[in-house]
């Protein structure tokens, strides 16, 4: 492919996918593929601010996908078309210093994963958490163990400050917080779109809170979340043994509760759990309605494993494998959608109907009755090093040799099946990257898994080897 013009369709094709369509008009559309030299393609944009938010946020993912296509690492060349200075070309001092803060305000609904984060660990102050496109009310099943939060979180999304204010979801890990909490923002955006929603991890608000302070911007952090209409915090264990933090929120909540603005809390347990957090915080907290979520029965596993069993693949799972999944992964819904991910991409590239005791021999490390460790990043970091003998440094640098990305996106595949980290919060492990690579690199390696054994067979005896034990970090 030597032709620039004929190369940018066929990335604009994958991007596509890859992107919400108010980023793609916001940013995409625009662009002009202007010359392929042997080591980068060159294109063309209108204006300096598209430049700076292409080379912030997305080179990573045009560069993969250019290597994805021809196979050869081609490096972006971005240049501005024209050097009349157009009056939306004019940057402010302020956007100068705030990296995202016009794209938050701007062109972009908050509605897209990969349209956001500047900086992986959420340094800079307005970098948006990524809303996923699929964590939407129809796409959560209900049952007895949720549907009071549900219930609740729709409520308050169909009259946002009007109702239970705040709201506060707790529960385990992996049932289902996270997802409600974006069903809100997507709700709220698509029936209020006026209204500005943000929704922000607790770790994500202190990263943003020290780096206010640091860079002597408070006033600028305080006013950007003391204005919004819904204000989504996740994760809110976070907020234990970290005063400045708390005093902090104490009064960015106090002036969104008068002016009755939406507050929606998750944690995984309930205030009175949360150790020393101030009593005046823990009281903020019990204002308004509080609900669990528990782990889902059989019925409700069942049903989300239905509704999640891919098109392709549903001829070669019988309701028996089904049953069967459902009834040995009890606890997390996460480990309930990877064991389903691992036995559709076992039966699809095999082409194989997948029996019960074949599940059980594919699935066979979730179910070893040992405690289990908690997987860290480091372990996942030092296996993927161990089995792919390449060095930690080069799985999180930037080197793009196919054998170094394809180990580094299976990396990111196992960190975001076994722990609980959000997009961000993996990329930053990986050199604080931006994230949207994260979310790219996780979506190929499922593809992957269904086209490629040798990729399965990598990514399973990763997950089985850190399952038991048999990792320890370096
Ligand atoms: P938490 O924040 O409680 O740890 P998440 O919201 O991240 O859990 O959920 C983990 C995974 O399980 C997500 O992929 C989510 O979509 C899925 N999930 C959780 N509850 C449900 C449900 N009731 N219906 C469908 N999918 C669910
Ligand atoms: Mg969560």
């Amino acid at each position: 492919m030597n032709d620039p013009a004929h190369l940018w369709s066929a990335c604009a094709t994958t991007i596509q996918n890859h992107v919400s369509d108010a980023v793609w008009h916001s940013t995409f559309r625009d662009i002009r593929p202007h010359e392929l030299a042997s080591d980068g393609l060159r294109i063309h944009v209108p204006n300096s601010i598209a430049r700076d938010k292409i080379e912030r946020r997305y080179r990573h993912l045009i560069e993969d996908v250019l290597t994805e296509i021809t196979g050869k690492q081609l490096r972006l060349l971005i240049d501005v078309e024209s050097i009349s200075l157009e009056a939306g070309d004019l940057q402010s001092a302020e956007e100068l210093l705030l990296p995202a803060a016009a794209d938050t305000t701007a062109d972009e609904p908050l509605d897209d994963p990969r349209q956001v984060g500047t900086v992986g660990s959420g340094e800079g102050l307005f970098v948006d958490e990524p809303l996923n496109p699929r964590y939407t009310f129809e796409q959560f099943v209900c049952g007895p163990s949720n549907s009071f939060a549900h219930a609740a979180a729709l409520q308050v999304a169909e009259q946002p400050g009007r109702v239970y204010n705040p709201l506060f979801i707790y529960g385990g890990a992996g049932l289902g917080k996270t997802h409600l909490l974006h069903a809100i923002a997507h709700f709220v955006n698509q029936h209020y779109p006026a209204s500005l929603v943000r929704l922000v991890s607790t770790e994500t608000f202190l990263n943003r809170f020290v780096y206010a302070i640091r860079s002597n911007r408070l006033p600028t952090f305080k006013d950007y979340y003391r204005r919004l209409d819904v204000l989504l915090v996740d994760d809110a264990q976070f907020f234990a043994g970290k005063e400045g933090l708390q005093e902090e929120f104490f009064h960015t909540f106090n002036t969104l509760y008068e002016t009755r603005s939406l507050l929606v809390i998750t944690c995984d347990r309930p205030p009175d759990s949360i150790p020393t957090l101030e009593d005046r915080l823990r009281s903020r907290f019990k204002m308004g309605l509080i609900t669990d979520i528990q782990p889902p029965n059989i019925e409700t596993r069942l049903a989300i494993l239905d509704h999640r069993v891919p098109d392709e693949c549903r001829h070669l799972l019988s309701n028996k494998v089904l049953e069967f999944i459902a009834e040995r992964v009890t606890n997390n819904i996460r480990e309930l959608e990877g064991a389903l991910t691992r036995v559709c991409a076992f039966a699809t590239l095999n082409r194989q109907v997948i029996s019960v005791p074949t599940a059980q021999d594919l699935l066979r490390d979730l179910f070893t009755p040992q405690k289990q460790q908690v997987v860290t990043p480091g372990h996942i970091l030092t296996a993927c090093s161990t089995m792919f003998g390449i060095s930690i440094d080069d799985i999180i640098g930037t080197s793009r040799r196919r054998q170094l990305v394809t180990a580094r996106h299976i990396a990111m595949y196992v960190m975001r099946d076994l722990t609980d980290l959000s997009f961000p919060a993996i990329a930053a492990e990986f050199g604080d990257r931006d994230h949207t690579t994260v979310i790219h690199a996780v979506n190929k390696i499922k593809e992957l898994m269904s086209e490629r054994q040798q990729v399965y067979e990598q990514v399973t005896q990763l997950i089985r080897m850190l399952r038991s034990n048999l990792v320890t970090a370096a």
